[in-house]
Formats: structure tokens, sequence, C-alpha cells
């Protein structure tokens, strides 16, 4: 069998779908199992999967999931180990092989890093090994991480080139309003990549929903999507993953553009967290457009104080017009600044 025909489809897991009253639930992972042998000939299954600290504090009797960094990385050190051997066990009772794989964000940042991480994802398909990823939560810093499996995920469908990235979790999909709030609030169906529709309903899905919510969900549909990989949002059932990978109707489906862009510029783009916005005259922002870096004759104001390293939205005539980040902190900035070099501008 030559496996280098095969396309590969991203699945992530979200907490909520694969944990059920404090454990794995297997149920899932037996009907994930058995999609992924019947769908074994079309295509290889790379898995995110979330549940490390949810499984970690549990174990380790904290009343509620941890929010300082060492608890979260003792948490998700303690849980991890539970999460993986359940997926083994299933798995393994499957006669299927599995690879535990923990990456940190700073291979976006580092090409041998990435170069590495995309050899080893590649050769462990190629082997039909399917990669069982979470975020190394041990390791990652506060600057240092993901934060959140969805960004995660949808740089996993970058490194190997996936055909779709589905993305599982408690709601049917996107909505036009928080449905947690409203009950009249739609779920949207389809839609065309494109990153006002998506960037619209960043500010909708905050509420509510912690771990950022649907916000890192649109983030990563727009990560993805940017890279000309579509994703698709759905609520865990077997019959609603086996639709998704057939691109079948069900839950939301985002498609991707045409354009592709390098995997550093997209993480500034979509990636990061906006710390500030910028607000910048029409001159700087004709000379954005050029390729030049902004410099601080061009700003008429910030809304808060940034330091070096913050992500910033930059905001000409209202409108994000490119994000970046910041190459002095918000109390050094004087009249001949470089704010942001243009290696770190991404025009939106
Ligand atoms: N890495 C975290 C965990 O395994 C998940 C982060 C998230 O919820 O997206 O618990």
């Amino acid at each position: 069998m030559n496996t280098n025909i095969k396309k590969n489809i991203v699945i992530k897991i979200g907490t909520t779908s694969i944990i059920k009253d404090d454990k794995v639930d297997l149920t899932l992972l037996k009907s994930l199992v058995d999609l992924v042998k019947e769908y074994k000939e079309q295509y290889n299954f790379v898995i995110v999967t979330s549940g490390a600290v949810g499984l970690g504090a549990t174990k380790l009797n904290y009343k509620s999931r941890p929010k300082s960094l060492k608890r979260l990385q003792v948490a998700s050190a303690v849980g991890q180990i539970e999460l993986i051997n359940q997926y083994e066990k299933i798995f393994k009772e499957n006669n299927l092989n599995i690879a535990q794989v923990l990456i940190t964000k700073n291979l976006i940042d580092d090409r041998e890093q990435f170069v590495n991480t995309t050899q080893a994802l590649n050769e462990l398909l190629s082997q039909g090994i399917i990669p069982v990823i979470n975020e190394n939560d041990v390791v990652a810093t506060e600057e240092l991480k993901f934060g959140d499996n969805d960004r995660l995920s949808a740089i996993v469908s970058i490194i190997v080139n996936a055909v779709k990235l589905i993305i599982i979790t408690n709601k049917e999909g996107l909505y036009n309003f928080n449905p947690d709030k409203y009950k009249d609030a739609k779920k949207i169906d389809y839609i065309e990549y494109d990153s006002n529709q998506l960037n619209d309903l960043i500010p909708i899905s905050k509420a509510g929903d912690g771990m950022g919510g649907f916000s890192t969900k649109i983030m990563a549909a727009q990560i993805s999507g940017f890279s000309g990989i579509p994703t698709h949002i759905i609520s865990w059932s077997k019959s609603n993953l086996s639709k998704a990978i057939l691109n079948a109707k069900v839950g939301t489906f985002i498609t991707a553009s045409n354009k592709k862009i390098r995997l550093r510029k997209l993480w500034i783009a979509y990636g990061m967290a906006s710390v500030s916005n910028i607000h910048i005259d029409e001159g700087a922002a004709n000379a954005l457009r050029k390729n030049a870096s902004l410099l601080s004759k061009g700003v008429i104001r910030h809304d808060n104080s940034f330091k070096i390293g913050d992500g910033l939205s930059i905001v000409s005539d209202k409108k994000i017009v490119a994000k970046g980040i910041a190459k002095i902190d918000s109390d050094s900035f004087n009249e001949s600044s470089l704010l942001v070099h243009k290696d770190d501008l991404i025009i939106l």
C-alpha cells in the first residue's frame, strides 16, 4: 500500500468532548477508532487532543480548572499520562499504533524545529502510525504558549498539509450570536473564507465559553484557511464526524482562501492576541501597503500600553488594516521610533 497518495485530515477534540464524568469518554474513542478504520484507505488521520489539564485537575482534587501557569503545568503533566494511556488502550485493541507528540509554539519561529516536526509527523503517517498531539504545557511559558489546542490544530494542519481540519466541540458549530445567551441564535452552516466575516464573529463568540471560547476556533479557521485548508466545526457524534470526513453538510464549514502566506505572519495575523490598537494616518497606511515598517511619526494614538513583543492591531480609518509585533514598549515611544518592523507586520 502506498501511503503517500493518502490525504491527511486533522481532527481536534476538545476537553468538553473527550472528558465525560471526569474520565476519558471511551465510547467516543471507540467510535473514533471505528471511523479511522473505516476511512483509512483514503485518509491518514492526525489527532489533536485536549483533556490533559482536566484529567490532571481531577486526579489532584483541584476544585476547578487551574489558572496559574504552575498549576496548569502540574495538572497537564499528570493528566497527559492518563489521556494518552486511554488512547493507546483503545487504539491498540483495534491493532492501530499511536504516537504521542507534544509540541510547543516556538516551532513556528524556529525553522529547524518546524522542519523536524514536519518530517517526524510525515514519517509516522507513512508508517501508518496515528500521531496524537497535545501542547507540551510543561515546557511552554506564557509567551511561548498556544494556550489552546484550536490554534495548535490549525498549525498542525499546515505542518501535515492536511486537506481539512475538523474541530470537535460542545456546540453544533458557529452561531450568529452566543447560543448560551440567545435562544434564537442561529447556527451558520457555511462561511466563505473571508476574514471580515470571521472577524465579525469574534466579539460575539468571546462571552461565557472559557478558554477563549469560540474565538480561538475562528482564529484556527483563519489560520488554516489562509493556508488553503478548510475547517469544519462540529459537535461530537459518530455520524457528525463521518459526515465531516465525507464533506457532507454538518456543523459549520469554513472554506479556505487561495492565498498562501508564511506561517509566522499567519501567527501574527490570527494567532497572537492584540494588546492595543494603533491608530495611524493615511500616509502611514499607504506606506505599510508598500511594504514599509511602521514608524511612530505616522501614529495618531494608541489605546492601551504595550511591551516589546506584544501583538498590535493597526487601525486606519476605523478598520484594522494590519497586525504586527511591537518593537518597543509604549513607554519608550517617541517621535522617531520604529514601532513595528516590516518583517513583523502583516497587511490584512
Ligand atoms: N493542552 C490543554 C489540555 O490538554 C488543552 C488546551 C485547550 O483546552 O485547548 O488540557
